[in-house]
C-alpha cells in the first residue's frame, strides 16, 4: 500500500505533484538540490493551497491536514522509507540518470520509481536503475492541481503490477490516465510541442507578432491560451529539451527546434519562471511582448 511519496525536484511540476499527493492524504517529502529550493517549493504549495481555500475549492481543514503531511529535504537519503518516488527534476537526461543511479541503493526494495519526464526514453532511464520492472513514466500536466490527465508510459521492462499501482495511484488523485508507448515525447508532447515550435517559427519568420499569433490560436482555434503564452508557462528550456529529444530520437528535420527558441533559452529568457520569455512578466499589469 502506498503511504509515503517522495518527489524529486521542487520546480513547478514537483510542487504541483507534491500538492495533489498531500491533499490526497499521502505523506510527501519534496527533495531539491538545496534546502532553500525545497523550502521555496513548500512555500509555493502553501500559497497555492491558500488560493484554493480562497476559491472554496478545498476547506481550511483540508489545507491544514495536507500541509502537515509535507516536508522538504536536500538529500535523497530522506526518501529511504518512501513507497513511491516521482522524479520531476530538470528535463535533462544526464541530471535524471545521475539521480536514478544515486537513489537506487537508498530506497526500500519494493519502492516504485516514476519519472515525470516530458520526452526522454523511459527504457533508457530505467536501465540506469537496478529495478527497471518497477520503473515507468508518470507524466503529470501543468498546473497539476487543475489538469486532469496523467500520461502513463511503461518502458520495455515495466511489470504489469507497476503499471497497475501507478494507474490506481493517479486515479485516486482524481486524474484520468492514458497509456503511451515509449517513443520520444510520448503522446501529449509529440503533438503539442511541434505546434508550439511552429508558432515560434511563425514569429521568427515575421508571419505575425507575439500577440497576433496568440490571439489567432486562442480565438481562431479555440485553444484556452495562445501557443507562445503556453510556451512561457511550460518553460522555454523545457520546450527546447523536448524538441531536441524528438529531433534526435526521431531523426526527422520536421522536429528541428526553431533558432529563435534556442536564442531565448541562451538569453536565460525561459518564460514565467524567470520573469521573461515571449512576454515580460516583471512589470505591473498585463505581460508585455518581448519582440
Ligand atoms: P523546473 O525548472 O521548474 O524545476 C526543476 C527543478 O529540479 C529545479 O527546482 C531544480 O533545482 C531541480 N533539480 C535539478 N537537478 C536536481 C537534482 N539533481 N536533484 C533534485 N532536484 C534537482 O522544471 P519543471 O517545469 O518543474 O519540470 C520538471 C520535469 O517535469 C521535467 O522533466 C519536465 O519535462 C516535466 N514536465 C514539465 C511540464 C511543464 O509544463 N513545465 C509539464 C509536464 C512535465
Amino acid at each position: 500500500m502506498v503511504k509515503q511519496v517522495g518527489v524529486i525536484g521542487a520546480g513547478q511540476m514537483g510542487v504541483g505533484i507534491s500538492h495533489v499527493c498531500a491533499l490526497g492524504g499521502y505523506e510527501v517529502t519534496l527533495v531539491d538540490v538545496s534546502m532553500e529550493r525545497a523550502n521555496q517549493g513548500l512555500a509555493r504549495i502553501r500559497e497555492n493551497m491558500g488560493r484554493q481555500v480562497g476559491r472554496q475549492m478545498i476547506s481550511d481543514a483540508d489545507m491544514i491536514k495536507a500541509v502537515d503531511l509535507l516536508s522538504g529535504a536536500d538529500q535523497l537519503e530522506a526518501l529511504a522509507s518512501a513507497d513511491i518516488v516521482i522524479e520531476a527534476a530538470t528535463e535533462d537526461e544526464t541530471v535524471k540518470s545521475q539521480i536514478f543511479e544515486d537513489i537506487c541503493p537508498l530506497l526500500k526494495q519494493e519502492c516504485l520509481l516514476g519519472s515525470n519526464t516530458s520526452s526522454i526514453s523511459i527504457t533508457r532511464l530505467a536501465s540506469r536503475t537496478k529495478r527497471p520492472e518497477k520503473f515507468m513514466g508518470v507524466h503529470f500536466m501543468n498546473p497539476v492541481p487543475l489538469m486532469k490527465l496523467v500520461e502513463l508510459i511503461p518502458g520495455i521492462a515495466t511489470s504489469p503490477e507497476t503499471i497497475e499501482i501507478f494507474s490506481r495511484f493517479a486515479k485516486d488523485l482524481g486524474k484520468t490516465v492514458t497509456q503511451s508507448e515509449d517513443f520520444p515525447a510520448f503522446i501529449v508532447n509529440r503533438i503539442l510541442m511541434p505546434m508550439i515550435n511552429e508558432a515560434i517559427y511563425a514569429l521568427y519568420e515575421g508571419v505575425g507578432t507575439v500577440e497576433d499569433i496568440d490571439i489567432a490560436m486562442h480565438l481562431g482555434a479555440n485553444h484556452p491560451m495562445g501557443p507562445l503564452t503556453l510556451a512561457d508557462f511550460i518553460g522555454l528550456d523545457t520546450c527546447l529539451s523536448i524538441m531536441q529529444v524528438m529531433y534526435e530520437g526521431l531523426s526527422d528535420t520536421k522536429y528541428r527546434p526553431c533558432p529563435l527558441l534556442v536564442k531565448y533559452v541562451e538569453a536565460g529568457w525561459v518564460g514565467r519562471k524567470s520573469g521573461r520569455g515571449f512576454y515580460d512578466y516583471t512589470g505591473e499589469g498585463a505581460p508585455k511582448p518581448t519582440r
